[in-house]
């Protein structure tokens, strides 16, 4: 079947529905429509913040962000704060409240009611919702962009592209954004997984499987210098370091760096040594590993030792050398692991990459090669950290792009 709408939006996420939201209220006489290759919108939204989504940061700004489209956001993240997002949900029936950390969460807790709230407000609205849609062609004739779908053709005035990035597969993620626009003669950066659990090598680290340890970590470069550096809790699995702290290092970190766990943030290095020479002597009779009894579980003190060269755990505590203190004491305070890579899109909460920052205006969000084509959310080349960052520039663009469609 044919339709024609004056805007078509490709992708029912967080930027489509939000966009599409924003333009019906902005022109209430304009036909909107979104097409949605899931059978249902807002598959990865729900999945967001462990189910709770986390849609915006008290801190919202530029820094919090990297890509080639950062500069550029600082006038949309100026213009749509957190403030005027909470705003806008709370009009729309989603009321927020913010945690200690300044991340807002909905009221009740529940990811599917950003996308409820979404859902009915394009329903109120009257934006026209096709789920289960393959894009088959796209292209632009004349003054119209034609879409060729498994079920229909569309035919719009103008046309945004919000499908997002190749992160999450399960839940929708695709590089079809990046295809679509290069065949618009956009400049686009190959799609590469953020967010997400860095690939380490370390001779100990198959041992604390399984383990958690608050810690701060700093990724170092290549020439030793320290790029960054977050704290929180560590996940140890078998091939990777994980959690928050890590996903916002993974930003950054390649294959060559390294990252350092300093594992007892609150004692300093000669507080260490200390504690650790009044152990030898507490547990002098005590085999080497029972070292660190009140400090850490057993099996992280046991790969701290290894890592530290002591591999005989038959050994008494009172045959450490001083010597070897100050090694164990290095090793707590700095451990490192060297980093092999990223764990790929299917663990990736996000993409860096997508199309180039420059090739779009950041006043309206249209591309600025192609005229009546607007570009939102992952599908451009920014990622934020962790803590709501995502998922504001998700909303703020489709509202941007709403407003000027
Ligand atoms: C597990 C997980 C947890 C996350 N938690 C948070 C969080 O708490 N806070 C935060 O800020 N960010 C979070 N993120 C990141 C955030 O979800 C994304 O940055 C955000 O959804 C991007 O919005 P978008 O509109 O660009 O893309 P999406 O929300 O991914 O929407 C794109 C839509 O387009 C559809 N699509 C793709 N290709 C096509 C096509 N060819 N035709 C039709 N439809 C298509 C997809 O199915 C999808 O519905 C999380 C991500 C994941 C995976």
């Amino acid at each position: 079947m044919k339709h024609f709408f004056d805007t078509l939006i490709i992708g029912g996420g967080a930027s489509g529905l939000m966009c599409a939201v924003t333009a019906k209220q902005h022109n209430s006489n304009k036909s909107v429509a979104v097409i949605e290759k899931n059978d249902r919108v807002g598959k990865k939204l729900m999945s967001t913040g462990n189910g709770r989504c986390n849609l915006t940061n008290k801190n919202i700004c530029s820094e919090k962000y990297s890509g080639s489209f950062v500069k550029q956001s600082e006038h949309l993240l100026g213009k749509i704060t957190a403030d005027d997002l909470l705003y806008r949900f709370e009009e729309l029936g989603l009321h927020c409240i913010c945690d200690n950390e300044g991340r807002y969460y909905p009221l009740c807790k529940q990811a599917n009611a950003v996308t409820d709230t979404l859902r009915f407000a394009c329903e109120r609205l009257g934006v026209e919702i096709f789920c289960k849609e393959t894009v088959k062609s796209l292209r632009k004739s004349g003054d119209c962009f034609e879409i060729k779908c498994n079920e229909n053709i569309f035919t719009a005035k103008q046309l945004v592209i919000c499908c997002g990035s190749k992160a999450a597969p399960k839940l929708g993620g695709s590089a079809s954004a990046a295809d679509y626009l290069k065949n618009f003669g956009h400049k686009v950066i190959p799609f590469s997984p953020a967010l997400c659990p860095i690939k380490v090598d370390n001779r100990v680290l198959k041992s604390l499987k399984g383990i958690r340890s608050e810690a701060k970590a700093v990724l170092y470069d290549q020439d030793g210098a320290a790029i960054k550096s977050e704290h929180g809790e560590v996940q140890f699995t078998e091939d990777c370091l994980s959690g928050i702290c890590i996903f916002n290092l993974s930003l950054y970190a390649v294959k060559g760096y390294e990252i350092g766990l300093d594992l007892l943030t609150d004692i300093s290095n000669k507080e260490l040594f200390i504690i650790l020479k009044k152990h030898k002597e507490l547990f002098s009779n005590n085999t080497i590993d029972e070292l660190f009894t009140g400090i850490f579980q057993k099996r992280l003190g046991q790969a701290i030792l290894k890592q530290s060269g002591i591999n005989d755990f038959s050994r008494k505590c009172n045959s450490i050398k001083e010597s070897e203190i100050s090694v164990i004491v290095n090793t707590v305070k700095d451990m490192r692991f060297k980093v092999e890579g990223n764990c790929g899109f299917e663990k990736a909460q996000a993409s860096l990459g997508g199309v180039f920052g420059r090739e779009i205006d950041e006043k309206t969000m249209e591309s600025r090669r192609v005229k009546g084509l607007f570009i939102c959310g992952e599908a451009i080349d920014i990622c934020g950290e962790c803590g709501g960052y995502n998922l504001h520039f998700a909303f703020a663009s489709g509202i941007t792009a709403g407003e000027n469609l």
